[in-house]
C-alpha cells in the first residue's frame, strides 16, 4: 500500500473546543490513517467574520494509504460526527477539518484544490504547522513553511495555549 503524508487543519470555535479536536483526533485515527504527529493547540481570533467565539486550530501530520478525495470525505465524516451545519460561510462551527497538504501532490478539482489554495495567507495555519513540519517545501509557491510564515501579511494574532 502506497502511504501519503497529508496534513489537516482542525478548527472549533462552538462547545468545549478541545473535547471536539481531541475527538476529530480519534475518528481521524479510526478512518484515515495513523497521526504522525500533532502540533499545539493554537487560539486565534475568529477569520472572515469578526463578531463569534475565538477558534482553536491544531495541525495533525497523518499517514494515509487513501488516495485526497477519499481523505477529505473522512474529512467532513468527522466533522458530520459533531454536527456541524454549514448555514452561512465562515459561521461559528463545531469542527472544521481542512486538507492542507497531500504529500506533493497538487489537485484542482471542483471539490479539492490541494495545497489549500489559502494557507500561505492564514497565519492560525502556517503557525501550527510551522511547529509540525518548518522546513516542509510547499509544492506549487516552492517555499518552505517557514519561509511561508516569515512572509505572510496576516496580522491575526495566533496564540499558542
Ligand atoms: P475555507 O476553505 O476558506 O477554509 P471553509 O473551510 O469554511 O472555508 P467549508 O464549508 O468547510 O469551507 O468547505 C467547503 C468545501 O470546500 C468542502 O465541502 C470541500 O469540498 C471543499 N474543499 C476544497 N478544497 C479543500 C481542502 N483542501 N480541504 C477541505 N475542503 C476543501
Ligand atoms: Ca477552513
Ligand atoms: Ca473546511
Amino acid at each position: 500500500m502506497v502511504s501519503t503524508l497529508a496534513y489537516l487543519l482542525l478548527g472549533s470555535n462552538l462547545g468545549d473546543r478541545p473535547a471536539r479536536l481531541a475527538q476529530a483526533r480519534r475518528d481521524l485515527a479510526a478512518t484515515a490513517g495513523r497521526i504522525a504527529a500533532a502540533s499545539s493547540l493554537y487560539e486565534t481570533a475568529a477569520w472572515g467574520v469578526e463578531d463569534q467565539p475565538a477558534f482553536l486550530n491544531q495541525v495533525l501530520a497523518i499517514e494515509t494509504e487513501l488516495d485526497a478525495p477519499t481523505l477529505l470525505a473522512a474529512c467532513l465524516a468527522a466533522e458530520q460526527l459533531q454536527q456541524r451545519e454549514r448555514l452561512v460561510r465562515w459561521a461559528a462551527r463545531t469542527l472544521d477539518v481542512d486538507i492542507l497538504l497531500f504529500g506533493q501532490e497538487v489537485i484542482d478539482s471542483p471539490h479539492l484544490t490541494v495545497p489549500h489554495p489559502a494557507l500561505q495567507g492564514r497565519r492560525f495555519a502556517l503557525v501550527p504547522l510551522a511547529e509540525v513540519a518548518p522546513q516542509l517545501v510547499h509544492p506549487v509557491l516552492h517555499r518552505t513553511v517557514a519561509e511561508l510564515l516569515a512572509s505572510c501579511p496576516d496580522m491575526l494574532e495566533v496564540r499558542r495555549l
